[in-house]
């Protein structure tokens, strides 16, 4: 075949493979546009999660007449007017867009200037009609409706319209959150979903898209240096999710997914989080035009700064000091040296062989942080917020009792709420009873979930948690099996669901804490694969929230009860997220560090 041109509707049906590849990559675009047009106010209107039917209203300073059919040519744009794309200001500046998505939909731009009349231009996949007139407000409105619908190879890729709402949604929030000051409002389906109003405080919206709870549980960022600014709101380390989709952050106005800023987020808060859990955040980041290019990506999602390592710095330092300021104190502990002489995992009742497993116990690998070394491996203690306390009372004055009976001694006291101090013939243990907790109630559930033997408790009252829609359409999809699991849960309106019944082995478990949990679990699981095949997931985040919280005070029959199941517990010596739940200082070890030998 010889070389030829390609016509203009095949290029940009190719085009609009790599800018619009569902719903919500249609509906990034138009937003975006909306507010590159100076939009005081957008109005979101969703039909079928986007693939019926997708509507952008802007106030904007909209399209002239004789510009429209410009519009949805290809290249073509406003926004880039000295040719110079290091400085661009705009979200948009391809010039892709609009004609990409008319060539894969049936598509109506309708705009009216200030002091002019409006037009309105159709275009149905690709083919362009005549301009005709129209009454409308001023501003712009893009209809895009049967996306795909020529395009079966890429319609076929397309998910439920629920999973594609879910995807719209998260666009529309990333948008909202990067613009504070201008009106948002979003409806599906006829429902109004978000009535954000225009120039809200920043605290009020992050509250107001990402939970509201976190208005009481939140740090302040504020950071300057040479030129780069980051400031917004990070939630507490108490406060964390099990998944990172609740982290909105953004660069000069521009939400991004960048896996930079994502690992110094990770970075700044490793002492205080465990590793699979999440902080919350939003964090703003200007920097100069010239120091990060936005064109690496055809949707623009990613950016490329000229200083990586600068910028993760601003973001460690910004968050560490306002944790810090929360009285989140990162303590240099004792020489790195002396704590290699801690053990761990010693003691053989403890290693059961793996065939006598339940299931394969999954705790991650450790790594990062947590890794390696007993205590944190970056040589630094944590201590979560609270000033360090210690307790002995009456029943910690027991003999100390055999070894080989109870290799994890007998309880002391508590050391900041946290640790149990025990003595065991051998040598001194200190256990974290947060951790360990964790993986007892985790033993308990898999056995339980294995023999089909989950106990249920109704609750005194049903309880209504709030989660947005997604979440809530996640759930519902899967009340038969939650119930096999002992958690009695049912929809609740469009954005709450209702417990009835939560295993009885959580105890008073945080309900709410623990369902939201859950649907950020189903969200990394997908729509395919049952909860029945990763109940070791399930089961995980279950026993996180049934157990012993660290900052609770034990009593002493409490501490020693603990230890005893701790003994008799397969892999108890290791919580559910890799790290060790208890540590031994043998008596000869204590005499080294002390110089006496
Ligand atoms: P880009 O945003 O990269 O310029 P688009 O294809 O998204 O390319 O849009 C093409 C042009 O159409 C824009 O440059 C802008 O001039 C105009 N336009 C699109 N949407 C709007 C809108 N909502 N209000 C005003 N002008 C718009
Ligand atoms: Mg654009």
């Amino acid at each position: 075949m010889s070389i030829r041109r390609l016509p203009e509707t095949l290029v940009n049906r190719i085009a609009a493979g790599e800018v619009v590849e569902r719903p919500a990559s249609a509906l990034k675009e138009l937003i975006e546009n909306a507010l590159d047009a100076g939009a005081g106010a957008i109005a979101v209107t969703l039909r079928g999660g986007g693939l019926d039917g997708i509507a952008v209203t802007d106030d904007g300073h909209g399209i002239a007449c004789a510009e429209m059919p410009l519009a949805l040519e290809r290249h073509a744009t406003s926004k880039l007017p000295d040719e110079a794309i290091e400085r661009v200001r705009t979200l948009g500046f391809r010039g892709e867009a609009l004609p990409s998505i008319a060539s894969v939909s049936r598509f109506t731009l309708s705009s009216r200037p200030r002091g002019a009349d409006g037009w309105r231009l159709r275009c149905d996949n690709g083919v362009a009609g005549p301009l005709e007139p129209c009454a409308m407000p001023f501003g712009t409105r893009v209809e895009v409706e049967g996306l795909f619908e020529r395009v079966p190879a890429r319609r076929k890729f397309l998910r439920s319209a629920r999973a594609e709402y879910a995807a719209c949604l998260d666009i529309v929030r990333r948008l909202a959150m990067a613009r504070g000051d201008v009106g948002f409002v979003l409806e599906h389906d006829g429902r109004r979903v978000l009535s954000l109003p225009a120039g809200q405080e920043r605290e009020d919206r992050v509250a107001q898209l990402i939970d509201r709870e976190l208005a009481d549980n939140h740090v302040v960022v504020d950071l300057e240096r040479e030129g780069v600014s980051l400031s917004g709101i990070a939630s507490l380390p108490t406060f964390h999710r099990g998944s990172a989709d609740h982290q909105y952050l953004l660069v000069n106005g521009r939400p991004v997914k960048d896996r930079l800023l994502v690992g110094a987020v990770r970075g700044a808060y490793a002492d205080f989080i465990a590793r699979d859990r999440h902080p919350v955040l939003a964090l703003f980041l200007t920097v100069p035009l010239e120091d990060v290019d936005v064109n690496v990506h055809p949707a623009k999602t990613e950016v490329r700064f000229r200083d990586p390592a600068f910028i993760r710095g601003m973001i460690v330092s910004g968050l560490r000091r306002a944790l810090d300021a929360a009285g989140m104190r990162v303590v240099n502990r004792a020489e790195a040296s002396s704590t290699d002489l801690w053990q761990r995992e010693t003691a053989p009742a403890f290693s059961l062989p793996l065939e006598e497993r339940s299931w394969s116990a999954s705790p991650s690998s450790g790594g990062g942080a947590y890794g390696g070394t007993p205590l944190l491996a970056d040589g630094q203690v944590r201590f979560a917020g609270f000033t360090p306390s210690a307790r002995d009372d009456a029943g910690a004055r027991e003999a100390v009792p055999a070894e080989r009976d109870y290799p994890l001694g007998t309880a002391r006291g508590q050391v900041a709420r946290t640790y149990i101090v025990a003595e065991a013939e051998d040598g001194l243990v200190l256990v974290d009873q947060h951790a360990a907790h964790e993986r007892l109630v985790l033993e308990r559930m898999r056995k339980a979930l294995v023999d089909g033997t989950v106990a249920r408790q109704a609750l005194l009252l049903p309880e209504v948690i709030e989660l947005d829609e997604p979440a809530c359409d996640r759930i519902e999809a899967r009340t038969a099996e939650l119930s096999e699991l002992g958690l009695e849960i049912e929809r609740f309106g469009p954005a709450a669901v209702l417990v009835r019944a939560a295993p009885a082995m959580l105890g008073l478990a945080d309900i709410a804490g623990l369902v939201r949990d859950l649907a950020d679990d189903l969200a990394a699981l997908g729509d395919a694969t049952s909860l029945k095949g990763r109940l070791d997931l399930v089961a995980a985040t279950m026993a996180c929230h049934g157990s012993v919280r660290a900052g609770r005070v034990l009593s002493v029959p409490e501490m020693n009860a603990l230890l005893r199941e701790m003994e008799v517990t397969p892999h108890s010596g290791q919580c559910n997220h890799g790290r060790p739940t208890w540590i031994k200082l043998a008596h000869g070890d204590i005499e080294k560090l002390f110089g006496r030998h």
